[in-house]
């Protein structure tokens, strides 16, 4: 029988934006789903940094690539002369090849988690700032983790991440423009605004809320049917 249950992960915010370019991220699956077992690739890493704090905001992985391997149902060892000739062409096109600061890899038919050989290559290509790693495999499970090597090395095992998808030109436009003429929204106030006992008992008023909902959204907050009185 089908097991559906799986175990409930929660990824941390790391502070940071975590993102992967649809592109890229196409490029994975596709290998992930070309391979008998595992597969490693590595990926080219943006900072976005904000012009008036001067922090990192985001970090936005672009594009994937692919070195010579060997793979086997449970293991991927990128070829070391493979990585250096990347990095050789990448810097005679000009292109920062310290940019290189994820590590992504495919479990294949197996589950996602970092084992032990994961944390040994992960060690292995410490920098002197950070990476990304990305676990994946054919089921479409994914993690991402963020190791800091400086000043001493440290993870965040399980991060939240997103797939960034480009914005279509001219596509903002005429979202906005079909959604004007075919939206119709009515005054609100907003749930963060102002969602105590008062909102709830003017929803009410309005016949906004039958009792029922009203009932559960006092449970959901935690409040008690005294301070709505006089329902
Ligand atoms: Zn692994």
């Amino acid at each position: 029988m089908q097991n559906l249950q799986r175990t409930q992960r929660q990824p941390v915010d790391a502070g940071v934006k975590i993102q992967v370019e649809a592109t890229a991220m196409q490029k994975l699956w596709l290998w992930t789903d070309m391979a008998k077992g595992e597969v490693s690739c590595l990926g080219f890493v943006d900072e976005v940094v904000n012009a008036d704090t001067n922090c990192i905001t985001a970090l936005v992985v672009t594009d994937f690539f692919l070195v010579k391997q060997n793979c086997s149902y449970d293991e991927t060892d990128m070829d070391p002369s493979d990585v250096a000739r990347l990095i050789t062409e990448l810097e005679a096109k000009g292109i920062d090849s310290r940019k290189l600061r994820c590590w992504a890899h495919s479990h294949g038919s197996m589950s996602v988690f970092w084992s032990g050989q994961d944390e040994t290559c992960i060690s292995g290509l410490a920098n002197s700032e950070w990476l990304l790693s990305l676990v994946v495999n054919k089921r479409r499970d994914a993690i991402m983790r963020l190791d800091q090597y400086h000043p001493s090395h440290m993870y965040l095992a399980d991060v939240q991440w997103e797939v960034k998808f480009p914005l279509v030109e001219g596509l903002a436009e005429a979202c906005m423009s079909e959604f004007k003429s075919k939206v119709q929204e009515v005054a609100f106030v907003p749930r963060n605004r102002d969602y105590g006992p008062a909102s709830l008992r003017n929803a009410k008023e309005r016949g906004a809320l039958t009792m029922d909902q009203l009932e559960d959204e006092l449970e959901w907050l935690g409040l008690d049917r005294d301070e709505l009185e006089p329902f």
